[in-house]
């Protein structure tokens, strides 16, 4: 699960992690009172979306005067904001954080993240933060200075003080860097966080330490012990399929191809997608209905599938370990009754019941394509799926 900036800066908080002043509206006609709580002459109107890129967005715009706070606020509320790390429609502003402009001297990063090489909690760290740190890691990585914890041990104020003196911060901003450090490690620890990210931290000409971004990601499957971090949900900036499919125990991942695949088993799902792409085609979503799936659940996915705007063709790709394929057969149909059909499908079956599954679909009215043999079920799906126009 994601969180916003305010909401991560707010945590911060709580584990002494200095953040700059700021303030959340979701309204222009409250931007002129804040600007006046928080005072001085520059503010920041930073667009509260789950996506970083925002500056390269224009979801961050510094203004000078209030004049200039209410122009940024009216041009973000109400729009989508599209970064290098959204899709092409972007994510809905609903909420804006508007905080006092930094004098800021350095950009720095810092992050943890768990490294499944070494198997270790990880300090990640560099002198180069701000916007392009992306660009850093790739072209050149050994400015990004790696810590790992000792399992057995903890993280200590030893360690925090080398990573400073390693990113060059003296007396009390290596102090300062230490307490972060330790607060991030504890809200890793005691949160069940995936990724914690500040970027940047930065040094200010006031000699302050401070988080000016930051970025949590929580492990979902230990959410249920956290009713706090729970409550921080924002379902405006999830997707709205992928949360749909999830109430019906489906695993849906939506892609940019134009083939939907419905598939029983991730590992399967995976080689179906490579196989759609072998044969030129491309996917457009990751679709696991699970091992023991029922006819309901296919009908579902099948729904899911045929509303995707970019779906050209559907492939469904079903093995019947433990569930019956005339059963997955009769979903198919149940589903193509209750939505209509109007797209190819190319459906093969293998395992229990196959040929009774698919003896079902050549039988029914509608115009299904079967297939025993899976390469066979990927080239037609692909031929099929080029004469359609959408
Ligand atoms: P994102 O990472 O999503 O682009 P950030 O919060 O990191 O968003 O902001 C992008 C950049 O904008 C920062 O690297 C920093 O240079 C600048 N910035 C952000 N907040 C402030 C602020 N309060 N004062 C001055 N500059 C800021
Ligand atoms: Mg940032």
């Amino acid at each position: 699960m994601h969180i916003h900036e305010y909401q991560a800066k707010s945590l911060f908080r709580q584990f002494n992690i200095q953040t700059p002043e700021a303030i959340l509206i979701n309204s222009t006609k409250e931007a002129s009172k804040a600007c006046t709580e928080l005072g001085g002459e520059i503010w920041v109107v930073k667009a509260q979306v789950h996506a970083g890129g925002r500056g390269k967005g224009g979801g961050v715009i510094l203004c000078r005067g209030v004049e200039e706070v209410e122009n940024a606020c009216n041009k973000l509320l109400g729009s989508n904001l599209i970064t290098p790390q959204t899709d092409a429609k972007g994510l809905p502003i609903s909420q804006l954080l508007i905080e006092g402009g930094q004098n800021i001297e350095r950009e720095l990063y810092l992050g943890l993240l768990v490294d499944r090489q070494t198997q270790k909690i990880t300090v990640l760290a560099s002198t180069e933060g701000g916007m392009d740190i992306e660009k850093v890691a790739a072209e050149t990585p050994d400015k990004i200075i790696k810590f790992g914890v000792d399992p057995l041990g903890n993280l200590t104020t030893e360690d925090c003080l080398s990573i400073a003196e390693k990113l060059n911060l003296e007396g009390d901003l290596a102090k300062q860097f230490s307490n972060a450090l330790i607060g991030l490690y504890v809200i890793f620890t005691t949160k069940d966080v995936s990724l914690i990210e500040i970027n940047p931290l930065i040094t200010t000409a006031e000699n302050k330490l401070l988080a000016l971004d930051g970025k949590i990601d929580f492990d979902d499957n230990a959410l249920y012990r956290h009713e706090d971090i729970i409550k921080l949900r924002d379902i405006s900036q999830e997707d709205e399929k992928e949360n749909e499919a999830s109430e019906h125990q489906l695993n849906y991942i939506s892609l940019d191809g134009t083939i939907g695949c419905m598939v029983n088993g991730a590992g399967l799902a995976m080689a179906t997608m490579d196989l759609i792409e072998h044969h030129g085609g491309s996917p457009a979503n990751f679709l696991d209905v699970g091992g023991g799936t029922t006819a309901e659940r296919v009908a579902k996915a099948f729904e899911l599938i045929q509303t995707e705007a970019n779906v050209k063709g559907i492939l469904v790709n079903i093995f019947g370990g433990i569930v019956r394929c005339d059963l997955i057969a009769k979903g198919i149909l149940q589903a193509i009754e209750k939505v209509g059909l109007n797209l190819p499908i190319v459906v093969r079956l293998e395992g229990t019941n196959a040929p009774a599954g698919l003896k079902l679909l050549d039988e029914a009215t509608f115009d299904i394509h079967t297939e025993a043999d899976l390469t066979q079920a990927a080239i037609k799906i692909v031929e099929l799926s080029k004469g359609v126009s959408t």
